[in-house]
């Protein structure tokens, strides 16, 4: 369901009160208008279709090496702040018969992305969307990211990355398997 985007204006024009400011002057008056289109947008995942993004772009292939994306952009909302995180999205998988189409991986990350989240449920929800809609033998993803709500406010730590990662499978069975997806994304176990 679309966001009442009327309403979300009306919420904005009242927080901007509640924080001391002037909803009316000039600077301001058309911003309860562009945070509504931009929370509106940073939360399209809610919205998104898996079947729509998942069905269209998934190639039969016989191989069963190891496939890698590497470096995949990535910009979420923290649940417990609505403040940005952002970094970068790194995927295997070794293919039980299917493999996905090169952008669609990146489209994956973004559905699960642009909602409210935790890092750690965001690499949970990729990597079990990887291994069950193409019923591949395993995956890993690693998230590296680091959040606005650390770097501005709170513990005020301005360089540290946060690092995630889950991997299934036999990625999870199989050390070498493993080791050999951290040593091609660049990062050690
Ligand atoms: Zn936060």
């Amino acid at each position: 369901m679309e966001p009442d985007v009327r309403k979300i204006e009306s919420l904005v024009r009242q927080l901007l009160i509640e924080l001391g400011e002037d909803p009316n002057r000039e600077g301001l008056v058309k911003t309860p208008q562009r945070v509504a289109q931009a929370l509106s947008f940073l939360t399209h995942g809610y919205r998104t279709d898996p079947d729509e993004v998942i069905n269209q772009a998934l190639f039969t292939q016989t191989a069963s090496s190891m496939v890698i994306v590497k470096d995949i952009e990535l910009y979420s909302l923290c649940e417990h702040h609505m403040l940005p995180f952002f970094g970068r999205c790194h995927i295997g998988y070794i293919p039980g018969g299917t493999v996905f189409g090169v952008s669609k991986l990146a489209r994956l990350v973004d559905m699960y992305a642009r909602r409210l989240q935790l890092q750690e449920r965001l690499t949970e929800q990729i990597s079990k969307v990887v291994m069950e809609s193409i019923n591949a033998r395993g995956a890993g993803v690693m998230i590296e990211v680091r959040h606005l709500c650390m770097m501005m406010r709170g513990v005020e730590k301005q360089n540290s990355t946060m690092v995630t990662s889950s991997v299934s499978g036999v990625f999870r069975d199989s050390l070498a398997t493993r080791e050999e997806f951290f040593s091609l994304i660049g990062r050690r176990a």
